[in-house]
């Protein structure tokens, strides 16, 4: 299309969008691809105590065209429906199983991790290992809550074999179905764990380090980035750190933290 420069090209162009978007409308399409803005990474030497702003707007460049299905999709059940025997990636041929996610369908709070795991592949849960353990404690002990109350999943659905991080293509053929089942639930927090799920969602490449306690915002849902319970399995000193990640989530869902 060439320069708008006239009020009747302008009036025109602005027709069209709106007849584009009532037709989408009737196709069921609810959201259209975004441009990821830069999140400015935390300037150097920045505290991380102190007051928490909402840091950023990360937006993934999902193309809600490709699957109109599951744009339609109206509850967690219709988007495992839409998933189906997934064969998107190339991850399908060592999978075991889907490992969708578990937990309330309308949780206030949402953990996001990498992807499953040889235990997760093998009983279709999220975070039932060893590092999963870690994250039910801290679900539990620390937070109060039961493991029913939240919503447990993973940016990606099916193991990658020996545990290798999770590949560009595959990202991208399960991200719409993560978006989607956040879209449903609509948590007022998510917590991204672990360097994977934090960069991948927050399309960002700063570590984990420089990221980790601060708010950032995922499609107008408040993010909290820390550690993932598998590096506190390694190094257990900064457990500290992520409680303290966890008490600033539990005071913005107002749940009562241990008197400071
Ligand atoms: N690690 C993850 O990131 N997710 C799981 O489900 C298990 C281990």
């Amino acid at each position: 299309m060439g320069d708008v420069t006239s009020q009747g090209d302008r009036a025109a162009l602005a027709a069209a969008v709106r007849a584009r978007v009532e037709y989408d409308r009737e196709l069921g399409v609810l959201g259209y691809p975004q441009r990821p803005p830069a999140v400015a990474p935390p300037p150097a030497g920045a505290s991380t105590s102190g007051p928490d702003p909402i840091r950023a707007v990360a937006a993934t460049e999902t193309d809600l065209f490709a699957a109109p299905g599951l744009a339609r999709a109206g509850s967690l059940e219709a988007v495992r429906t839409e998933l189906g025997d997934c064969t998107r990636c190339k991850l399908a041929g060592h999978r075991t199983q889907i490992v969708f996610g578990v937990g309330n369908p309308k949780a206030r709070l949402v953990f996001v991790g990498e992807a499953p795991g040889r235990d997760e592949d093998l009983q279709g849960e999220p975070f039932v290992g060893r590092a999963g353990q870690l994250l039910t404690e801290i679900i539990t002990r620390g937070m109060k809550l039961k493991r029913d109350d939240v919503y447990i999943c993973n940016v990606i659905k099916c193991r990658p074999p020996e545990n290798r991080n999770p590949e560009p293509d595959e990202v991208a053929s399960c991200e719409p179905f993560l978006l989607r089942q956040l879209e449903l639930i609509g948590p007022e927090v998510i917590v991204a764990l672990g360097k994977f799920a934090v960069q991948t969602l927050l399309r960002e490449k700063t570590p984990i380090t420089k990221l980790r306690g601060r708010w950032y915002d995922y499609h107008g849902i408040r993010l909290m980035p820390t550690f993932h319970p598998a590096y506190l399995l390694r190094n257990p000193a900064e457990k500290r750190v992520v409680w303290e990640d966890i008490q600033k989530v539990m005071r913005v869902l107002g749940l009562p933290t241990p008197a400071r």
